[in-house]
């Protein structure tokens, strides 16, 4: 089996391949906003790229960077209007100076006195990426990996607006032979807001609390820069502050479901959990960061689980959004539908007297949910 995995890397450039990196962003910007108001005014269909030397003829300048970047921008741009014109999406903007920067190069091979070469290499055994026109640049990451088998790809060099530079590289690479597991344990799993993660075993996972203490920090400082002076020397520093504050929730955030996942997919074969469009649904709670922060991480752990079982040759299982994990008894299977009220921890029976905390008993639902899917498959 073959999947497209992604790779990123903090990136150590000197000063002058800082200095092409970010001629590269401008260059890129350039070329991007040129052809968007361009075909503004003239919307013929008509190929992009074909236009591109003459450009580059105008403007000498773009012809010190990278040239894979600048084709990349326009084949992105020409994606953007032809699902303009066939899906009625979003018309593409203008690329700003002042957000995020980053640009694509593609993996090429070319042959020079007999030698093949390529344009982007990887050796992690020397901390090293060779990237098209800067050359070897420093990188930290995945320290434990000796080697990537695989295919590159492509990768994007970015600047975040901390300052800081990463590069993202995406690599085909071959699976081992996709032989299931054995099935022998499994594992029913709720999602939740402050209980993030409820298993059937009876486990919970918290929401880490640094990241909804970060989580508020973050929007008292987006209230301050509404009222600062737009473009003033303190509107930047807090833009800054906010930056750095949305990275540390970000990446707290990443690390901190990426272990219980590694956890709960290494100790069991079936894992079930819900569909994310139910917990989207759900706006009882009035923290408002902490909602933030769940709606972010639900959709991180659906996907973590999907193809870390994958690659381990397990089993995902999603149930079906109507499925009234909270109102049925684990025990006895009977239905209660008039349990709405999501404050009530605990889920009684009037059946046969089950007391039982109201998430561990929707998890257990839904592992039994989910192999009800398994059997049936
Ligand atoms: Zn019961």
């Amino acid at each position: 089996m073959k999947i497209y995995k992604g790779y990123k890397f903090r990136l150590y450039p000197d000063k002058k391949q800082i200095e092409l990196i970010n001629k590269t962003f401008g260059c890129v910007r350039f070329t991007y906003n040129y052809f968007l108001l361009k075909h503004q005014k003239d919307n013929t269909k008509r190929k992009l790229i074909n236009e591109l030397k003459e450009l580059q003829e105008q403007n000498p300048f773009l012809k010190e960077v990278d040239s894979c970047a600048l084709r990349c921008a326009i084949f992105k741009l020409e994606d953007s209007l032809k699902g303009r014109l066939s899906k009625k999406a979003e018309p593409p903007a203008l690329k700003r100076k002042y957000v995020k920067q980053s640009y694509q190069t593609n993996y090429m091979t070319y042959t020079y006195n007999g030698k093949k070469y390529s344009s982007i290499e990887i050796d992690l055994k020397n901390r090293k990426i060779k990237l098209p026109k800067l050359g070897q640049i420093g990188i930290k990451g995945y320290h434990n990996k000796k080697e990537i088998n695989g295919d590159i790809i492509n990768a994007t060099i970015s600047k975040e607006t901390t300052g800081k530079y990463y590069v993202s590289v995406i690599i085909l690479e071959d699976t081992l032979p996709n032989t299931k597991v054995e099935p022998k344990k499994v594992i029913g799993i709720d999602l939740g807001i402050k209980d993030l993660i409820t298993t059937s075993n009876g486990e919970k996972f918290v929401n880490k609390k640094y990241a909804i203490i970060n989580e508020e920090k973050l929007q008292r400082l987006q209230r301050k820069l509404s009222n600062q002076e737009r473009n003033s020397k303190n509107y930047f520093k807090t833009k800054e502050k906010i930056a750095r504050a949305y990275a540390t929730v970000k990446n707290s955030r990443k690390h901190h479901i990426t272990n219980i996942i590694n956890k709960i997919v290494k100790d069991n074969d079936i894992i079930v959990s819900e569909n994310l469009e139910v917990k989207k649904m759900i706006t009882v709670n009035k923290n408002k960061s902490a909602k933030n922060i769940a709606d972010a991480s639900f959709y991180s752990i659906c996907n973590l689980l999907k193809w870390k079982t994958k690659l381990q040759g397990k089993y995902y299982y999603q149930v079906d959004t109507y499925f009234p994990s909270s109102q049925i008894c684990s025990r006895c299977g009977y239905k209660n539908l008039k349990i709405k009220d999501l404050n009530i921890r605990t889920y009684t029976c009037k059946n046969c007297g089950l007391e039982i905390d109201r998430d561990i008993n929707a998890s257990i639902n839904i592992m039994f949910e989910g192999l009800k899917q398994h059997y049936k498959s």
